[in-house]
């Protein structure tokens, strides 16, 4: 529950003027009905035209059709004929504190910098991400402020530091993180100390980075390490999350007991047996399109981040690199751009071989490092998976109930009662053409309008 929702809304960069005053639903214990709107439940289903949400309390208490859910007396009706709901997006792959305009630096985990990702990821319609890796001691007090509601922003769950190696991945050269935000254990004991430390501490998640970037680094974390650490997570009943970039890494992965792949397969497309290994162990795939994209996609096309979409959410200096045209053409030559544009259309290929064989697919797009903007890029993401083939409606079902359950979250990601009211009130209906997503209205964030249009965001 929200404190103060004016204060939330203010942190925003939202004005109370812009939501009518109806819908400023300052009394929680009141009912608040939201009419109208056609509803995308998040479980797949055909959205239901002039849908009926009630919210009480933060919570969902109805939703269906005008037929089947009736308006509770002394209700406050918000009127959203014309526009569409769909619940708030989860991000399974994301990062906090590590980016500030183009710079990373251990300076960048502080509160007050996360908190500014967080509404921002809010604003976007992702309502709740997990950090995954990289996390510093200030992780936990701002994960029990977001659960609790007494901070604005998007929900957050994490991975506390991590597993890397000495030496290797995650490399201090792209994310120059500090001995207290990752773990680089050389020994199966030191893995197994590690472990345990983290379950202390409550994490949520294990990760592992298993990748030498294209044999860029001269290390990989050892068989004997991982294993180790994946023996211990679950002996502390922790699933363990693998960065990999290779068909080959996230079979050793699964073999070792991994439960989440948390980047697609890029070198080469995903086989019989690794379908059979993952079928095996129920993992998670979570394919992060839009990590290579960001590597090439502003240099190709200006078009993107010259949309007050994506401009809206950029910090000053970043948004005049990605304008300076001498940086565009040096990044569209360049040989890395190359690879990754192929890297992201083996990652297509592989997101539709995967979800045709009923493999779990969680949602992601590493936001938070390199050029992907919280929000942004989990947009981008969605625009990505229906390019490689999933319709709309499938992207987006991942996206909400697929995401939760990848965390193993009940209480949101679908819009039915019982649920959080964590939902995207949107001008026009994603399900006919993704980019709708991108036409925000407002935001609600446990029952409490936090956002309204991204024309009126105003990053801090
Ligand atoms: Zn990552």
């Amino acid at each position: 529950m929200r404190a103060v929702s004016a204060v939330a809304l203010a942190m925003s960069g939202l004005l109370l003027s812009d939501i009518p005053a109806q819908a400023q639903n300052k009394d929680a214990s009141k009912a608040v009905v939201l009419k109208g709107a056609t509803l995308i439940d998040g479980l797949g289903g055909k959205p239901i035209a002039d849908s009926v949400l009630v919210i009480k309390d933060g919570r969902i208490s109805a939703a269906g059709d005008a037929k089947s859910v009736k308006v509770p007396a002394g209700a406050e009706v918000v009127d959203l004929k014309g526009k569409t709901i769909m619940p708030g997006m989860i991000s399974n792959h994301s990062h906090i504190g590590i980016v500030k305009g183009l710079k990373a630096s251990p300076d960048n985990y502080n509160r007050e910098y996360i908190l500014s990702q967080l509404r921002q990821w809010e604003a976007y319609g992702v309502t709740t991400i997990t950090s995954l890796g990289l996390n510093a001691a200030e992780f936990y007090d701002l994960r029990a402020d977001l659960h609790s509601g007494k901070a604005p922003g998007a929900d957050i769950f994490g991975a506390d530091r991590g597993i890397g190696v000495a030496l290797g991945a995650p490399p201090v050269a792209i994310v120059p993180v500090g001995p207290s935000q990752v773990y680089r254990p050389d020994t199966p004991d030191a893995a197994r100390e590690a472990i345990k430390e983290m379950a202390g501490r409550k994490t949520d998640l294990v990760k592992i980075w298993l990748d030498d970037f294209g044999k860029l680094l001269p290390v990989k974390v050892k068989p004997e390490v991982y294993g180790a650490a994946v023996d211990e997570s679950h002996k502390n009943k922790l699933r363990v999350a693998f960065h990999i970039n290779d068909l080959e890494d996230a079979q050793a992965a699964l073999k070792a007991g991994g439960d989440i792949i948390a980047h697609g397969i890029r070198d080469k497309e995903v086989d019989g047996p690794t379908i059979d290994l993952m079928k095996k162990r129920a993992a998670w795939y979570v394919p992060t399109l839009a990590l290579d994209d960001s590597n090439f996609i502003f240099a190709d096309k200006p078009k993107v981040a010259a949309d007050p979409f994506v401009n809206r959410a950029l910090d000053p200096v970043v948004k005049t690199q990605l304008e300076d045209p001498a940086w565009q053409q040096k990044v569209h030559d360049a040989p890395g751009s190359e690879r990754a544009r192929k890297a992201l259309a083996m990652n297509q290929k592989n997101l539709m071989t995967l979800y045709k064989a009923g493999i779990n697919i969680g949602f992601g797009s590493d936001s938070g490092v390199g050029l992907r903007f919280p929000g942004v890029a989990e947009h981008r993401e969605l625009d990505l998976m229906v390019e490689a083939g999933l319709t709309p409606l499938q992207a987006l079902t991942i996206a909400t109930s697929g995401a939760a359950k990848l965390l193993k979250l009940d209480d949101r990601g679908v819009l039915r009662a019982g649920k959080l009211a964590d939902l995207v009130v949107l001008d026009a209906d994603p399900t006919t053409d993704i980019s709708n997503a991108h036409k925000i209205s407002a935001v609600w964030h446990r029952g409490r309008p936090v956002a309204g249009s991204i024309a009126t965001f105003a990053q801090r």
